[in-house]
């Protein structure tokens, strides 16, 4: 394999997958992973399960240790927020979590940006209290706003919604879900499926209400109450779990071709072929 210089721009699973398998393949040439998160890839599952609960530590989410990316010459640059790909001259600029912008140059790119939830639009985008679930910054977040809650209203009925349903409660807050479907999980499981796990949370003592849209989000400085088409419900803590967007706004700004995530050949080959 030639020895080329890589750069992989995102710090999740698929990251951290490529340039492992890059050394496992005998890839001998430069590896770089721009992360604009502060930790290494972790695996998110355990986020709105074990880790919202306080089980397990953030480390033990690592997918791999600091070790391993040091002994493969892995050059992990966390903080590192890839602000634009310079096509014509193979380039990326990004920005410390200082403000420093800097660049790197690249032979072949990964982009491998993911997600990033889908927002609810907000009258005061600042109110506290309102979260959303993808990062352990988020996780953070979440926790201090446990701290002496009573309340919580989760709006979207889907996986990751019922999981911190389900932790929440056992955490002693009253819960209640707001799906604007039909039914919970409609996106992704049956009828049946869904019916089970709607009586095995309200078992649990969530409250889940269907058909049931969302109107606004009531407060001064935090969150006081959801006001939505089925009444006013009290909280004092939100999550919102109504999935998530392609982060594709960087490939599409350097003309690479998207179509709701970045569009692939058969060999994840983008539009430019230098790039993945
Ligand atoms: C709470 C939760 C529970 C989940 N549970 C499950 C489950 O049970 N089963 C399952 O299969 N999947 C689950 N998922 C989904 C799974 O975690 C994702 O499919 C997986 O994380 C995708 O990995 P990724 O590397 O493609 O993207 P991501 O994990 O989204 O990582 C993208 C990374 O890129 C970084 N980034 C974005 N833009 C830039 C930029 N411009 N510059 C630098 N860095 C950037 C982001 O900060 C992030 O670190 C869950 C997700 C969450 C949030």
């Amino acid at each position: 394999m030639s020895e080329k210089n890589i750069v992989i721009i995102g710090g999740g699973q698929a990251a951290s997958q490529v340039a492992t398998s890059l050394r496992q393949k005998n890839f001998a040439g430069d590896i770089s992973i721009l992360s604009s998160e502060e930790y290494l890839p972790y695996q998110r599952p355990p986020l709105s399960k074990k880790y919202l609960s306080g089980e397990l530590d953030s480390e033990r989410l690592y997918l791999k240790p600091e070790k391993f990316y040091e002994d493969q010459n892995i050059n992990v640059m966390l903080n590192s927020y890839v602000e634009e790909i310079d096509r014509s001259n193979s380039k990326l600029t990004f920005s410390k979590n200082n403000g420093e912008e800097s660049t790197i140059n690249y032979d072949n790119l990964v982009i491998s940006t993911g997600t990033s939830p889908r927002l609810i639009p907000l009258d005061n985008p600042n109110l506290k209290g309102v979260h959303y679930l993808r990062s352990i910054k988020d996780v953070e977040g979440i926790k201090k706003s446990l701290i002496g809650a009573k309340s919580m209203v989760i709006i979207g009925g889907g996986y990751i919604g019922l999981e911190v349903a389900a932790v929440s409660k056992k955490l002693g807050l009253n819960v209640t879900v707001v799906e604007m479907a039909n039914r919970i999980l409609e996106r992704v499981t049956s009828p049946i499926i869904s019916s089970f796990y709607h009586s095995y949370h309200e078992s649990n003592g969530v409250e889940i209400r269907t058909s049931t849209s969302v109107i606004g989000i009531n407060g001064d400085l935090s969150v006081s109450s959801v006001e939505t088409s089925s009444g006013i419900i009290e909280a004092d803590i939100v999550v919102v779990g109504i999935g998530v967007l392609p982060c594709q706004d960087l490939a599409e700004r350097a003309g690479i071709e998207t179509n709701n995530g970045i569009v692939v050949n058969e060999f994840c080959i983008s539009s430019d072929s230098n790039i993945f």
